[in-house]
C-alpha cells in the first residue's frame, strides 16, 4: 500500500477497495516498526488518527468526500494544532498546546486528510541537519549514520521511509528542498504568500513559507490544491486565484525555456553536476530549450540571509519570555531573572546564536551597515531572478552542494552547515517558488535537482517536475532498509 501514488490511494479508498481505517493502520504499523530508529516524529497521534479515519470512511460512504478524504498526512511540528502539543522542536514549547489550528492544518482537516502526528524538526526551524532539535536527531533512512537534512528533516525521513504518503514542511532558506534532496523525495516551497502562514510559528517572517513533501510532483499538486489560497488571517497572504494544478500537469514542454544559472555550476562537485545535467537533458528531450543564464549577485545570498534571518528571528522570538507561554524557570527572584533564566534554559545553542547575531545587526550603529545593506543586496538578488525570467520559464540547478552528511560532521561548524543551503536561499530572498526532485544517486545517496519559476507560477514548476518524473524513476526508489 505504501508504494502507491496518491491518485492510486485515492482511487482505492473512494472505490472502497480499502478503508481509511485500514490505510491509516497500515501506516501506523510502519511507524511502530521504523520510528524507534528514525526518530522522525515528536508527537504521534494514533487514537485521533483512527477516529479521523473512521470519519473519513463515513464521508466516503455518504459520498461527501473530496479527492484527499481518508489519506494520511503528517504535520511539521511548527504548525499549531488545536489540543495537540506544538513544540517547534524546542524545549521552550515542550508543553505548549495551541488553542487553535494553523490555517494549513485546518485546510487539511477540511480536505478529509488524516493526521498521523507531528514531525521532528530543527529547533524553531533553524538548521540544515535536524541536529538542533531538542528531541534528538532524525536519521536518514538511506543511511542511518547520516542526517536527513533540515529543518524539515522529520517530514523528509517520514516520506522517504513511507511512514506517510504526505507531510507538510516549511522553508525559510531551504528547509523543504534541502531535506527533500537528502532523502530522495519531492519537496515544494510555494511562492511567498501562496499558502497561509497563520498558525505557523514564525522564524524569519519575510521568508517563511509553508509547503509540502511527497513522493512525486503529482502528489504535491493534488495536495497544494487543498492548502493554497488567500487567508485574511495572514497579512502577507496574496489574494490571487488558485489555478487548477492538475489541469496543466501533463502539458507538453515544447516551447518552454529552461535557464541554467552558471553560478550554480561553477565549483559544483563534478559527479553531482553530471547528474543535474543529465536531468536537464531529459527535459531537453521532452521539448524544452536549455540556455545558460547568469544570476550575478546570487553568491551574496548566504551572507545576506544570515543578516536578515537572524534579525527577524531575534524580533519574533522575543515573545518567549516565560510570562505568557512557553518554558518558565523555577523560583525566579524578579522579572529580569524570570526573563533571563527562562530564555537561557528554554533555547538551544543555535537559536541563541541567531538571537545574538540578530540583535547585533539591528542595534544602533550596526543597523545601517548590516541590516539595511543586506536589504539592498536582497533587492539586487531578486532583480537578477526577474531579469532571468524575461528570457526563461524556469531555472534549473542542484538543490544542495553535496549529499547527506554524517551525523555530527558539521554540528560544531556553523559556517559549513550554513553553506549547505547555498543554492536554495536566494529563492526565499526573492519570494519565488522552488521544488526539489530526485535526480539520481551519488555513492548510494540521493541527489536533488532544483527548479525555480516566476512568482506564483507553481503550475509550471509542477508541470516540468511531473513530466520529468514521467520519464524517470528516481522518485520511485526506496531505501532498502524500509522497503
Ligand atoms: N538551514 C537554514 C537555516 O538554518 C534554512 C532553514 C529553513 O529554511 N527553515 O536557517
Amino acid at each position: 500500500m505504501h508504494t502507491k501514488t496518491l491518485r492510486e490511494l485515492s482511487h482505492a479508498l473512494h472505490h472502497k477497495h480499502i478503508s481509511s481505517v485500514e490505510l491509516t493502520s497500515h501506516y501506523l504499523q510502519r511507524i511502530a516498526r521504523f520510528e524507534p530508529e528514525l526518530n522522525s516524529f515528536i508527537t504521534l497521534n494514533p487514537d485521533a488518527a483512527l477516529l479521523a479515519a473512521k470519519a473519513a470512511d463515513q464521508a466516503i460512504h455518504a459520498q461527501t468526500h473530496g479527492p484527499l478524504t481518508g489519506i494520511p498526512i503528517v504535520q511539521k511540528d511548527i504548525f499549531c494544532t488545536d489540543g495537540i502539543k506544538t513544540t517547534c522542536g524546542s524545549k521552550m514549547l515542550a508543553n505548549f498546546i495551541a488553542p487553535y489550528d494553523a490555517t494549513v492544518v485546518e485546510k487539511c482537516h477540511q480536505a478529509g486528510l488524516v493526521m498521523l502526528g507531528k514531525s521532528n524538526m530543527d529547533e524553531f526551524a533553524m538548521g540544515s541537519s535536524n541536529e538542533t532539535s531538542f528531541y534528538g536527531s532524525v536519521k536518514n533512512p538511506w543511511d542511518l549514520s547520516r542526517v536527513p537534512g533540515g529543518s524539515s528533516g522529520g517530514s523528509a525521513a517520514i516520506i522517504a521511509a513511507r511512514l506517510s504518503p504526505l507531510a507538510t514542511a516549511t522553508d525559510t532558506g531551504g528547509s523543504i528542498r534541502q531535506p527533500a534532496a537528502f532523502c530522495g523525495i519531492s519537496g515544494l516551497k510555494p511562492s511567498y504568500g501562496r499558502v497561509s502562514r497563520f498558525g505557523m510559528i514564525a522564524f524569519a517572517s519575510s521568508m517563511d513559507q509553508a509547503g509540502l513533501m511527497a513522493n512525486s510532483a503529482e502528489d504535491i499538486a493534488l495536495t497544494l490544491q487543498a492548502i493554497a489560497g488567500f487567508d485574511p488571517r495572514d497579512s502577507t497572504s496574496v489574494n490571487q486565484p488558485v489555478p487548477d494544478y492538475l489541469a496543466t500537469l501533463n502539458q507538453d514542454l515544447t516551447g518552454k525555456t529552461i535557464g541554467l544559472p552558471k553560478e550554480f555550476f561553477a565549483g559544483l562537485d563534478s559527479d553531482i553536476a553530471t547528474l543535474i545535467m543529465d536531468g536537464a537533458k531529459e527535459l531537453e528531450k521532452l521539448g524544452a530549450r536549455l540556455i545558460e543564464v547568469s544570476l550575478p549577485h546570487v553568491h551574496l545570498s548566504v551572507p545576506v540571509y544570515y543578516v536578515i534571518a537572524p534579525a527577524e528571528c531575534s524580533a519574533n522570538l522575543a515573545r518567549y519570555d516565560g510570562v505568557r507561554f512557553g518554558h518558565r524557570c523555577s523560583d525566579p527572584k524578579d522579572l529580569l531573572d524570570l526573563y533571563q533564566r527562562s530564555r537561557a534554559e528554554g533555547f538551544g545553542a543555535e537559536v541563541k546564536r541567531r538571537i545574538m547575531v540578530g540583535t547585533h545587526v539591528l542595534s544602533a550603529g550596526c543597523y545601517e551597515d548590516y541590516f539595511v545593506k543586506a536589504q539592498r543586496v536582497r533587492r539586487l538578488i531578486a532583480n537578477d531572478f526577474h531579469s532571468a525570467f524575461q528570457s526563461v520559464d524556469a531555472l534549473l540547478g542542484p538543490t544542495a552542494p553535496g549529499t547527506a552528511f554524517k551525523l555530527g560532521e558539521k554540528a560544531f561548524d556553523p559556517v559549513s552547515m550554513y553553506l549547505s543551503d547555498i543554492y536554495t536561499i536566494a529563492t526565499n530572498l526573492a519570494g519565488l517558488p522552488g521544488i526539489s526532485i530526485p535526480a539520481g544517486f551519488h555513492k548510494g545517496l540521493p541527489v536533488g535537482l532544483q527548479l525555480t519559476t516566476r512568482n506564483f507560477d507553481e503550475a509550471t514548476l509542477l508541470n516540468i517536475a511531473h513530466r520529468y518524473q514521467h520519464v524517470t524513476a528516481w522518485h520511485k526508489a526506496m531505501p532498502e532498509y524500509v522497503a
